[in-house]
């Protein structure tokens, strides 16, 4: 096996590349996978050498190790990016993107349908610092967005599908917009991830996703991926190196193996999400199932014009019914986990509210909301799982 030639590494198909993204067989004695380095002191062979002189690829154990840069290389690869920095969690790797872009006076634009833990930083540290942020309703158009743009806007923020609502946001509208305004677009992907929508490829600056969800796929580490295009890497390269805010090495070890199944476990999640969000459609228990690959979903024709695929994270909105009789057929329960993130092998079901964060967009969905995470189990144990939770949500005795 010869290193790959740039023509072929170029041509790879994306299943192919994850197989061979950030791998050196031949720098690591022949041995498949790039090992765990751990470590924080690296040694010079010379002064010239330890005072940047001449070159040295790795130089304390914050910059990276071939570990982290095996994960960033495949990454930026995968991601068409010009580069990427490993984080310890995927709020962190949010976190450093806004701070690459903001300075004290600025002002940014958050969609109203982000990751919740998101509005904390927002609201209470970049405050602090002079930075204002403007929530906006998801479901505005980019000249709806365009409106709300300040000379001091040096940011908008997109997530699509958004978390919980799962409400879609024409992305490549929003960047046509923003740039013809010279204002970049950062976006948090983790739900398509950069498999099924290349964020990038459609204009966007900064990218974010969080590797505790599909990346990792197991449900055992953190891990966020923040990817930058050419202009706005400098920024985050050096935004990132300030905090030193690296991801532990046996995190981005277990990133790098979840890499090469990915895409099969993500189109695996499509296909039950799909087959458990049309059962699910069909109950008199449901009113609505928020999945944009239904055709009945509000932002599906968007979905359908951007997105390669679906993940298995969806919601669905019951009839009405009391709190009690919701907690009943959560609380009983036996295959679906009660908890937060999503992506594990693991199914997961948690009830949410929106009402209880948004400021910019009204939640009035008419029934109590539940968020699926759809995992690897057969599906018909699901559904035997869930029918039983559905007669304890009747009240009758399951
Ligand atoms: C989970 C999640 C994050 C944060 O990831 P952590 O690793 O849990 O910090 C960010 N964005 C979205 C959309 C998520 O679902």
């Amino acid at each position: 096996m010869k290193t790959l030639s740039e023509g072929t590494r170029a041509a790879l198909r994306s299943r192919t590349r994850l197989v061979h993204a950030g791998r050196e067989p031949f720098e690591q004695h022949g041995f498949v996978n790039t090992p765990i380095y751990r470590g924080s002191t690296v040694l010079f062979e010379t002064t010239d050498a330890l005072h940047g002189r001449s070159e040295s690829r790795f130089t304390y154990g914050t910059k990276g190790t071939p570990t982290t840069e095996a994960l960033e290389r495949a990454w930026t690869e995968i991601a068409g990016a010009a580069g990427t920095v490993l984080t310890p969690s995927g709020l962190a790797a949010v976190t450093v993107a806004f701070l690459a872009v903001t300075r004290a006076g600025s002002h940014i634009l958050v969609t109203d349908a982000a990751y919740q833990p998101i509005r904390k930083f927002c609201d209470d540290v970049l405050r602090r610092m002079g930075v204002e942020t403007t929530y906006y309703d998801p479901g505005l158009s980019p000249d709806g967005v365009a409106a709300l743009l300040r000379p001091e806007t040096a940011m908008v923020f997109v997530e699509a599908p958004g978390s919980q609502s799962l409400d879609m946001q024409d992305v490549p509208g929003i960047v046509a917009m923003a740039h013809a305004r010279d204002v970049p677009v950062v976006m948090d992907n983790t739900w398509a991830t950069s498999l099924l929508f290349p964020a990038h490829r459609h204009g966007v600056d900064i990218v974010i996703e969080a590797g505790t969800k599909y990346l990792s796929g197991h449900s055992d580490l953190l891990l966020g991926l923040t990817s930058a295009n050419a202009r706005y890497w400098p920024a985050l390269r050096d935004t990132f190196d300030a905090f030193a805010m690296c991801a532990g090495p046996e995190d981005v070890f277990l990133g790098l193996r979840g890499l090469r199944s990915m895409e099969l476990r993500l189109r695996e999640a499509e296909r039950q999400g799909l087959a458990m969000a049309r059962w699910l459609q069909a109950r008199p228990e449901v009113a609505r199932v928020l999945h944009p690959a239904l055709p009945e979903f509000p932002g599906h024709a968007i979905w359908q014009r951007d997105f390669a695929g679906s993940s298995g994270l969806f919601s669905v909105i019951l009839m009405p019914a009391a709190d009690a009789a919701v907690a009943a057929m959560l609380d009983g329960l036996e295959l679906f986990g009660l908890g937060y993130s999503w992506g594990g092998f693991e199914s997961l079901v948690v009830p949410f509210d929106c009402r209880s964060y948004r400021t910019a967009s009204a939640w009035a969905p008419g029934g109590p909301a539940l968020r699926f995470s759809i995992g690897l189990e057969n599906v018909e144990d699901l559904q035997d799982d869930l029918d039983r939770g559905f007669a304890r949500l009747r009240g009758e005795a399951a």
